[in-house]
């Protein structure tokens, strides 16, 4: 199947929830694409489309659904995986980033030996919004050495400009709404 009727039928499978989880947002549930299997597998290949076995060491997924195709794109590429989760959830050393939200901030934390120092890091989340998360993750992940090779994403709402607080690395999308 080509890549575009790939695109297409990913695009048709995520399913638009309104006014959660509060009144205003357009939910970007991917959970009927997890749901496909041969959907699933074409997003994981769509994704790691780029890379060939060996050029990435480390995946790393954001808490929590970042985490599934982030996994998934290990595997595929037979390199690890590391999470980066909400602070105070992992167990181990971590280093912290945080960021503003409309109201208050978040913070978020990777474990110190997630990554290698110098090691090629792929970031993977499955929506871009704002992008607050993903430029405090790439932060972190530029704060413990990586070498991040690029910023990917399932879905992109477009109309938020998150793309902007990603400036100077690379980002992709596979959706753009
Ligand atoms: P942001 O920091 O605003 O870019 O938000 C990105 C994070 O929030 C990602 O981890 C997404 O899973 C989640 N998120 C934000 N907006 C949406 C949305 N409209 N639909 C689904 N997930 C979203």
């Amino acid at each position: 199947m080509s890549n575009s009727s790939t695109l297409g039928r990913l695009a048709a499978a995520v399913r638009n929830v309104p006014d959660f989880p509060k009144p205003g947002i357009q939910f970007k549930d991917i959970t009927p694409v997890l749901g496909d299997a041969s959907l699933f597998a074409a997003s994981i290949d769509l994704l790691t489309a780029p890379f060939q076995p060996g050029q990435i060491e480390t995946v790393v997924g954001i808490e929590a659904r970042g985490f599934i195709f982030a996994a998934a794109a290990a595997l595929k590429l037979g390199c690890g995986f590391a999470p980066v989760r909400k602070k105070g959830k992992l167990p181990w050393q971590t280093l912290e980033a945080s960021y503003d939200l409309e109201y208050g901030s978040n913070t978020i934390a990777i474990h110190t030996d997630a990554v290698r120092p110098g090691a090629r890091v792929w970031l993977i989340d499955d929506v871009l919004a704002t992008g607050g998360t993903a430029a405090a993750a790439a932060a972190l992940l530029q704060k413990a050495g990586a070498n991040l090779i690029e910023v990917a994403f399932v879905i992109e709402l477009g109309f938020l400009h998150g793309r902007a607080k990603l400036q100077n690395l690379p980002v992709r999308s596979l959706l753009t709404f």
